[in-house]
């Protein structure tokens, strides 16, 4: 019997065949980067799941790994294989479209093999194994094609090697409520915003581009960015609330006409809490994203936040409490800067007492240097960059 294999040596390994995948296409290795890497021998091969607090991890079973798998070129191959179902948003793929489990997982390995830059293993799941299957399809133009072919056949065709796909959907019922899968999306905005930032973007080929951007824009991502504002809110407004004696919540009882807001007995707020929108009203934003901004604001409001809005350009215009009206015009549209806006709120908006900024934008700007003295969201227009925004998480906002 062969011994077990050493989880530090396939670590070592793992690390090795990472820096050659980033070598050949640095914008998987912006992905990589991104994941924990475990040694589990559970998983049957390698699998992209979620770890401690959904943390995205790369679980690797050492035997396949070091032994089934003899070379760098298919180990790499392997991992280019993760990375494409990760950034073509196959962990979140429409399942009421597309019921079958099976034949569902086969059409996402049939679509990203075509994109693997090393020479997969023999055993891969590829096109050339169905004569007639033309490239360039959809998930769902393979999964229909898939549908025509009877169980046998299928099972003929391809092996029924696990495919690793088995821990994406861990998460969904968990505690932490489809957590993974919003940070796996984050994973594939921070990678695209790194390429951008060093200039290895123009390497990624035109058609991958297209079915990265088609994950952006499904609108599977919408709960991901409601969720992104909620969890953003929720927590802004959870730092204002101070724990306090029970002495003191008694007291606070007696002043519970003025509280609009929940209950929670032993906790007591401070100020009313408010988050601070920041909107770009700059010339480079037309007046129907503008609309679109203020939608959002509408939005946030309902999330229970008390809101105060400031217009900025290239100065801070002006600043309002949003009285749930957007305004009639805006002022502003010169060119656009971020510090304004930070250093306003270390100034003159101090006595806001404001826990959070929202920046929508479409960050075109030059990066901002003043940071802000509080938690900060971007959330970037559809078409915008995210190259440029620093001091706090960004998000794409749906087109
Ligand atoms: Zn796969």
């Amino acid at each position: 019997m062969a011994a077990a294999v050493d989880p530090a040596r396939c670590l070592e390994i793992l690390a090795d065949v990472s820096w050659e995948v980033a070598r050949a296409l640095p914008f998987f290795g912006h992905v990589l980067a991104a994941f924990d890497r475990v040694v589990d021998e559970r998983v049957a091969t390698v699998a992209v799941g979620p770890g401690v607090d959904a943390r995205p991890v790369l679980y690797v079973n050492a035997k396949f790994f070091t032994r089934s798998l003899r070379t760098m070129e298919s180990r790499a191959a392997v991992l280019e294989h993760e990375v494409l179902h990760v950034v073509f948003g196959h962990l979140r793929l429409d399942e009421a479209r597309m019921p079958d489990a099976w034949r569902r997982n086969i059409a996402a390995d049939l679509v990203v093999n075509q994109y693997v830059v090393h020479r997969l293993p023999s055993t891969a799941v590829t096109i050339k194994r169905f004569a007639w299957m033309p490239p360039d399809l959809t998930c769902e133009g393979y999964y229909d094609r898939l549908k025509a072919m009877s169980d046998e056949e299928l099972a003929a065709t391809v092996s029924d090697r696990a495919c690793g796909h088995e821990r994406w959907g861990d998460d969904d019922e968990g505690p932490s409520g489809g957590r993974f899968k919003d940070l796996i999306d984050g994973v594939r905005e921070e990678a695209l915003a790194r390429a951008e930032r060093d200039g290895t973007i123009d390497q990624i080929s035109g058609a991958m581009r297209e079915i990265i951007a088609r994950a952006r824009r499904t609108p599977r991502s919408d709960p991901f960015w409601k969720r992104a504002l909620r969890i953003f809110c929720a927590r802004t407004l959870r730092a204002s609330v101070r724990p306090t004696t029970q002495r003191e919540s008694r007291r606070y009882g007696s002043a519970r006409a003025r509280w609009d807001g929940p209950i929670v007995p032993g906790l007591r707020r401070g100020r009313s809490p408010a988050v601070l929108i920041a909107v770009d009203t700059s010339g480079s934003i037309s007046n129907a994203t503008l609309t679109t901004f203020f939608a959002q604001v509408t939005r946030i409001a309902a999330t229970g936040a008390r809101i105060h809005v400031v217009e900025c350009d290239l100065a801070v215009q002006r600043d309002y409490p949003w009285d749930g009206k957007a305004p009639n015009e805006v002022k502003g549209r010169g060119g656009t800067a971020f510090d304004p806006v930070f250093a306003w709120l270390r100034g003159a908006g101090r006595k806001l007492h404001l826990t959070g900024c929202v920046y929508l934008t479409d960050g075109e700007a030059a990066r901002p240097t003043i940071r802000p003295p509080c938690p900060l969201l971007w959330v970037i227009t559809p078409n915008g960059t995210h190259g440029n925004v620093d001091f706090g998480r960004a998000v794409t906002m749906p087109a």
